[in-house]
């Protein structure tokens, strides 16, 4: 097998919109914020695996990053993974939302950071292309311990109250973990020398450790890759779990950079510490299995309604801006999303793409939306001996994708109508499609 790996930098330059809200222009880049090409091939198979320092990523961006990078190496389009870490101290990039809220003069993505992002993809393709070696891959795990906390905190009274990630009451703060995932998965590409040209580090948690709407930062992802890139040489490629209900709020004790330092460091020592003894795959060799399921919107309340909601809240933006106040609210975001998905599928019917990525014998699995952690368990436990490693964050477009049970529960942030474009049962059709995909990918 032949692995090669590409950076490139996408900090926004100071001034330059960002985050989720809007009228936030950068005021400092703490860290660089990187998008990463990882390219896997063999006599059979090519895949390409991108990750960016973004908050999410969404149908549009998707298409042209693909196309980017399948110009730049001649990959097909079908054998290109895009992920982001979602840390939300980025630029929001999302140009549909933008077209919705552009009709309405408002901006908050800047198109020459759009363009840079696009050319520093290529950049990177072009890099992990010519950087191709032949390696042998080897597996080993951790655990990272005080990092990850589920963010769905159930009160004595039975309702749900969010653990947010900073900022926590000492009373949340106090109430258990719950369910989370500890594992620290880690696939590392050695070259005949011994030498690690590349790694892939695989943990679940929100990357909001730092959480500055006016900053740029790459959060606790970016540092633990690049401590165990300066510990081990090559470059680490952090993939985002299924963080839907899990954020570091239980662990945010600190100042943020120090939060963030700490986080890192546990994540990236469960890694190191466990390189010793990585096992060399038995299988050296890929495959890839990917599909399109269908998966139902649910888009709250109806398209008048939105876009009369869409028209007050930027009445109200525009008022502030001409008294000269500023304005914390990104409610139009929100809706704006949802006018994009309405316009895109009428009929609430929107496929989701999964991808099944078999790095010898480890199935990589890709998931879109924000995935409670309780999916990823699932896949673990119903194949016990491929260890499945399962990712989500692709495609953003249906937000959070909670599982049936917690739309039964009373509070809690994920299933509210704001960032929850997702009926109860979409998490449970993406998990058994993507035990169809892992039998099939892995016989
Ligand atoms: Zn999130």
């Amino acid at each position: 097998m032949e692995v090669g790996f590409g950076t490139a930098d996408i900090t926004p330059e100071k001034g330059e919109p960002t985050s989720l809200f809007i009228e936030h222009p950068l005021e400092e880049a703490v860290t660089p914020l990187l998008l990463k090409v990882c390219y896997l091939r063999d006599e059979e198979q090519a895949t390409v695996i991108v990750t960016l320092d973004t908050t999410s990523l969404y149908t549009q961006v998707i298409e042209d990053l693909c196309r980017t990078i399948a110009g730049a190496t001649g990959i097909p389009h079908s054998c290109i993974i895009v992920q982001s870490t979602h840390t939300h101290s980025s630029p929001f990039l999302h140009p549909a939302a933008q077209e919705v809220l552009g009709r309405r003069g408002v901006r908050f993505l800047s198109s020459t950071y759009y363009a840079r992002v696009l050319q520093g993809a290529e950049e990177a393709a072009r890099e992990a292309l010519r950087t191709l070696s032949i390696v042998d891959v080897f597996y080993s795990s951790g655990m990272a311990k005080q990092v990850a906390s589920n963010r769905r905190v159930r009160l004595a009274d039975g309702s749900i109250e969010v653990r947010w990630s900073r900022g926590v009451s000492d009373e949340l703060r106090s109430s258990p973990e719950g369910i989370i995932d500890p594992v620290v998965s880690c696939i590392w590409f050695k070259n005949s020398l011994g030498q690690i040209m590349g790694s892939l580090i695989h943990y679940a948690c929100h990357a909001t450790t730092y959480n500055n709407y006016l900053k740029a930062h790459w959060d606790f992802p970016g540092y633990a890759a690049s401590e165990v890139e300066h510990q081990l040489g090559g470059t680490c490629m952090f993939l985002q779990g299924c963080a839907g209900n899990i954020s570091p709020g239980k662990y945010t004790v600190g100042e943020p950079q120090e939060d963030c330092l700490r986080m890192a460091h546990e994540i990236a020592i469960a890694a190191l510490d466990s390189y010793p003894t990585a096992q060399r795959l038995g299988v050296q060799s890929l495959s890839l299995v990917s599909g399109e399921v269908s998966t139902t919107l649910r888009i709250l309340p109806n398209i008048d309604e939105l876009n009369r909601l869409l028209d007050q809240e930027v009445a109200k933006y525009q008022e502030a801006l001409s008294a000269g106040k500023s304005f914390d609210n990104n409610d139009f975001m929100s809706i704006a999303a949802r006018l994009v998905l309405l316009e895109r599928y009428p009929d609430k019917n929107m496929p989701s793409k999964v991808f099944v990525l078999g790095v010898g014998e480890l199935p990589l699995v890709f998931l879109p939306g924000e995935i409670f952690i309780e999916t990823s368990l699932q896949l673990q436990f119903e194949f016990p001996d491929t260890r499945p490693i399962v990712m989500a964050y692709t495609d953003a477009s249906l937000e959070y994708v909670p599982i049936a049970s917690a739309f039964a529960e009373q509070g809690g942030y994920e299933t509210s109508e704001d960032w929850c474009f997702s009926v109860p049962g979409n998490a449970e059709v993406l998990t058994a499609y993507a035990a169809e995909l892992i039998r099939k990918g892995m016989s």
